[in-house]
């Protein structure tokens, strides 16, 4: 394929010369980027730092026969591709078929979106890639945005619609005008509506990159720690810095300098996680352990993680919320039911525990809890008895907590004139909650916020007045554990004064 082959007809599939011309832009990108040939990517991790993963597809011969190769460990530049498999039924490379490819293959016996980055590799001068993990080390990551099944082109991709106008012929009636034209779209727009960014493996294969190169229908988009690059024909759009990668281990970063701005980067990358897809919902974890481990570097190692909690901050970590429930707001009277209720169905997950953010399929937040003190205490944390990896499997574990409990109906009840209060429920499959039904289950506090009022005399107490409460509903499991009653998550509650 030629860099100055022109498209045989606008309406064909074919590499667009604009986009295979603009490979020149990217591989200039990438050099001053990765080979530090500028001052303005100090941030931006450097080519020279990479050790290969297991396996690579080798380049080098620059035909239409390639081979898998054997690079564990050695420090050599190679690009890596994120993409859709979708519904494309060609084989990967399996345990059956490893041994044939480690000693040739044809380029034509890959799926079109791979040849495609096959393609690119070799225009940026890529000696290997591989395709399905180290992110982190590898010279760039190809994403072929555009491509919802790996059986699609990323280079000749355009899409097509038509518009119908009545028009008024002299002479002759009315009719309709056809018109077909492609449909321009920003890629970073198609980046955000893709089938890519919906799947849950994707998420930690941006967040780990190097610098990612996008593939969209009318243009392409570099992005690195230093900016976004956007390049439509002949028109380079000026670089914005973007916010979704993990700083690089050891190099200052002002975003990430403090424990409480890890820590609320963490929450807002689950809340973006939590609502991907993924083909085996047992995955929800294993799809997020290379960026635990980045975490772990973040906390130098002073934080322990505990399927998909930090122990340091398991309080917080607790009061993941979910809109819909009820609530009374400050001077009414009692709780009214299902104010922030959609009509989307919720069930939470059986593969996880009631408490962990992983039983929910959409989108869960958390509040900024700054000001506020745990109350409650972890005991012990129960890992499964099959001895699975507690780091990554969430099934079946438990925690013994140490809180006070109180009675939920107590929530619905005015404690005082200027609260607000919310109850949350995690889902719908459980209809007997509501606010009259309240009593049948317990609430514990687990974040409160003194605001100057006396710790010690709160702890010994409790009667000081609190303006924000965070907490837990639960009921009994109908099971024990060390003779004391289990009980599993139903929801959560917010006690908030108006006075903060
Ligand atoms: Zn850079």
């Amino acid at each position: 394929m030629d860099v100055n082959d022109d498209a045989p007809g606008l309406m064909r599939n074919v590499p667009s010369r604009q986009k295979l011309q603009s490979l020149r832009w990217i591989y200039d990108l990438a050099r001053i980027c990765a080979d530090g040939m500028s001052d303005e990517h100090s941030n931006c991790p450097k080519s020279t730092e990479n050790p290969a993963p297991l396996r690579l597809i080798d380049l080098s011969s620059g035909g239409d026969t390639l081979r898998l190769m054997k690079k564990q460990g050695m420090v050599l530049k190679y690009a890596a591709l994120s993409y859709c498999w979708g519904s494309c039924k060609a084989s990967g490379t399996r345990k059956s078929n490893l041994a044939e490819r480690m000693l040739a293959f044809e380029l034509s016996s890959l799926p079109q979106t791979l040849q495609d980055s096959i393609v690119i590799a070799r225009k940026l001068e890529v000696p290997g890639w591989k395709m399905m993990d180290y992110y982190a080390n590898a010279y760039l990551t190809i994403v072929p945005v555009s491509c919802d099944s790996a059986e699609q082109s990323c280079l000749g991709q355009q899409r097509w619609v038509t518009d119908q106008l009545s028009g008024l012929w002299v002479g002759k009636p009315e009719r309709l005008l056809h018109f077909n034209h492609p449909v321009w779209e920003l890629v970073s727009k198609e980046v955000d509506k893709s089938a890519w960014a919906k799947r849950a493996w994707a998420f930690q294969e941006r967040q780990l990159s190097a610098r990612i190169v996008f593939f969209g229908r009318n243009g392409i988009r570099f992005e690195c720690r230093e900016g976004a690059f956007d390049k439509y024909n002949c028109n380079e759009s000026s670089p914005i810095k973007p916010d979704i990668f993990l700083p690089v281990p050891n190099t200052p970063s002002p975003e990430w300098d403090a424990l409480w701005k890890i820590r609320a980067k963490w929450y807002n990358m689950v809340s973006d996680y939590v609502e991907r897809q993924l083909a085996f919902e047992s995955d929800r974890l294993i799809a997020l352990s290379g960026v635990v481990q980045k975490f772990e570097i973040l906390f130098h190692g002073k934080d322990e993680y505990m399927s998909g909690f930090w122990k340091n901050d398991l309080c917080q970590g607790l009061c993941w919320d979910f809109s819909t429930g009820f609530k009374r707001l400050p001077g009414e009277d009692a709780l009214f039911q299902s104010c922030f209720a959609d009509s989307l169905s919720l069930v939470k997950s059986q593969l996880f525990p009631s408490w962990s953010w992983c039983c929910m399929r959409r989108p869960v937040e958390w509040d900024d809890v700054a000001g506020s003190i745990p109350s409650a205490q972890l005991l012990e944390a129960i890992k499964p008895l099959n001895g699975a990896d507690f780091a990554i499997q969430g099934k079946a574990v438990k925690l013994v907590l140490e809180a006070w409990m109180f009675p939920a109906d107590i929530l619905d009840r005015t404690l005082s004139e200027d609260l607000e209060v919310s109850v949350r429920l995690d889902a719908r499959d459980k209809p007997t909650i509501n606010p009259r039904t309240l009593a049948k289950y317990s609430a514990i506090p687990l974040l409160v916020g003194l605001y100057g009022a006396d710790e010690a005399q709160w702890r010994a107490s409790r009667t000081t007045i609190l303006h924000k409460v965070y907490g837990l509903i639960i009921q009994k499991a109908n099971s024990q554990h060390g003779g004391n009653e289990e009980y599993e998550r139903m929801g959560m509650f917010k006690v908030l004064s108006s006075r903060h």
